[in-house]
């Protein structure tokens, strides 16, 4: 099929780099002409394992295009996926003005029938107002809302293998075109879910906020734990081989972050607020996550209660998560920001999500090459972001390097027995702190 994808971001360069893959002709189009440049000149805007090679391949094979002209770009396609930002509006609503920009050009200048398909995040009923933008359209518009599931780290293999495909259409003929589109993707039996756009637009939403809760759940249930004297990792073992419950997104932290959970939240807030429906469950959520941001800088703060002024500390993981250079919402922003406000200096390390954190904060911290690199004359170490680089640290050398010998760690990477007998005090979450066995 011919395809074109308008958003070059996340979503939409990965989305358009599996299509093409399978065989597809895909036009990736964006507004911002350096993004474009660079993909013309093979560099790619984003971090994201295998996207590199995936994207040389398609190009030079000539199934993957990138162009900053819409008009051009969605001339020739049958299928139009819109995959722009959504981001939070002042008011805790998403906001859709990118989302009805491009909807607005593609009505303008589209060139025969086509299908148009809204793969953005989008308040129920944003689907419906599309439409009405499309009425005096030149050629007949199929609209489609067909929600995005994938992680950032992880995103082709989802989009390669997704759990399930959700499509909400008003024409049976544009649920069996989108059908055909991803059979390459659901070889397994994995489900094609065809609804009506509003229950498409809503899954998204409901499973994010259903993610989201887990997450805050756990950290309240760590955060009870370590006043309590339990401990969280095992409680969260106990509670995780029960078949109901299971394991995924019960790990406690230092808080969700990215570019999706925190606003995806808000949004359902603001689109109850609107619908006068009750949203107390999602404030909750929330709240917990912006206090769970917080902790890292808390238990900082007890461990050293004549200040930090002046004091050093290395930090691992940038990132919201391991494996994307995604910055947006990081909880290890919050840390770093407090860190500053205290007077403390920052030696940071991430893999990847260093230049986007340069791009913010510039020269008020610095940036170390490697792990090690980050300890030089630091006092301590807070670790915000699981890198699997930092699961399996030599602690004697820890302990040497760190002045004032203590790990503040919001991922729960080390078992606290192993940390304190190599001399180091160990500050985890929803476990008891393990003191330095000196
Ligand atoms: P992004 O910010 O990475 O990418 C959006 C792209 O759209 C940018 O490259 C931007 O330059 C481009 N753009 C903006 N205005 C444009 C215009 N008028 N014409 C053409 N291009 C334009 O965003 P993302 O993370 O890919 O998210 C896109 C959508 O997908 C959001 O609604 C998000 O909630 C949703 N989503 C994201 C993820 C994720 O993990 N990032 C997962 C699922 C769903």
């Amino acid at each position: 099929m011919r395809l074109a994808i308008v958003g070059t971001g996340y979503v939409g360069l990965v989305t358009g780099t599996c299509f093409a893959d399978c065989g597809n002709t895909v036009v990736c189009i964006d507004k911002d002409s350096s993004k474009i440049d660079g993909l013309l000149q093979g560099k790619i805007p984003i971090y994201e394992p295998g996207l590199q090679e995936l994207v040389e391949r398609n190009a030079r094979e000539g199934r993957l295009s990138f162009t900053t002209d819409l008009p051009k770009g969605i001339s020739a396609a049958e299928v139009v996926f819109v995959c722009v930002g959504t981001p939070q509006s002042a008011d805790g609503s998403a906001d859709l003005s990118i989302v009805f920009e491009v909807i607005r050009s593609i009505g303008e200048h589209v060139n025969g029938p086509k299908i148009v398909v809204i793969k953005s995040t989008v308040p129920v009923g944003t689907n419906d107002r599309a439409l009405e933008m499309l009425k005096h359209a030149k050629h007949p518009v199929s609209l489609a809302s067909n929600p995005e599931f994938l992680k950032e780290g992880a995103a082709i293999d989802d989009c390669l293998r997704p759990d399930r495909i959700v499509v909400g259409v008003r024409e049976q003929a544009t649920a069996d075109t989108l059908k055909t589109l991803y059979a390459p993707f659901l070889r397994t039996e994995k489900p094609f879910l065809s609804m009506s756009p509003s229950s498409a637009e809503m899954t998204k939403y409901a499973a994010n906020a259903m993610l989201a809760t887990k997450i805050s759940f756990i950290n309240e249930m760590a955060n009870l734990c370590e006043r309590a004297g339990a401990d969280i990792n095992d409680v969260r073992r106990g509670m995780g081989h029960d078949a109901r419950i299971g394991f995924q997104f019960l790990f406690p932290g230092a808080g969700y972050g990215g570019s999706c959970f925190p606003k995806d939240i808000r949004a359902v807030i603001s689109m109850a607020n609107n619908l006068g429906s009750g949203s107390s469950l999602m404030l909750a959520v929330d709240q917990v996550n912006e206090d769970q941001k917080h902790v890292l800088g808390q238990k900082i703060k007890n461990q050293y209660p004549n200040g930090i002024t002046g004091k050093t500390f290395a930090i691992w993981g940038l990132a919201f998560k391991p494996r994307t250079d995604d910055i947006r919402e990081a909880p290890a922003l919050v840390l770093v920001n407090m860190l500053l406000a205290a007077g403390a200096n920052c030696q940071v390390h991430d893999p990847e999500a260093m230049p986007n954190v340069k791009r913010l904060l510039g020269d008020q911290i610095s940036y170390a090459a490697g792990p090690l690199q980050a300890l030089e004359c630091a006092d301590a170490l807070v670790i915000v972001t699981e890198w699997s680089e930092f699961r399996s640290p030599d602690f004697a050398l820890l302990a040497q390097k760190l002045k004032d010998k203590v790990i503040f760690d919001g991922r729960n990477l080390y078992e606290p027995k192993s940390v304190a007998s190599a001399g180091l005090t160990y500050h985890s979450i929803g476990r008891v702190t393990a003191q330095a066995e000196r």
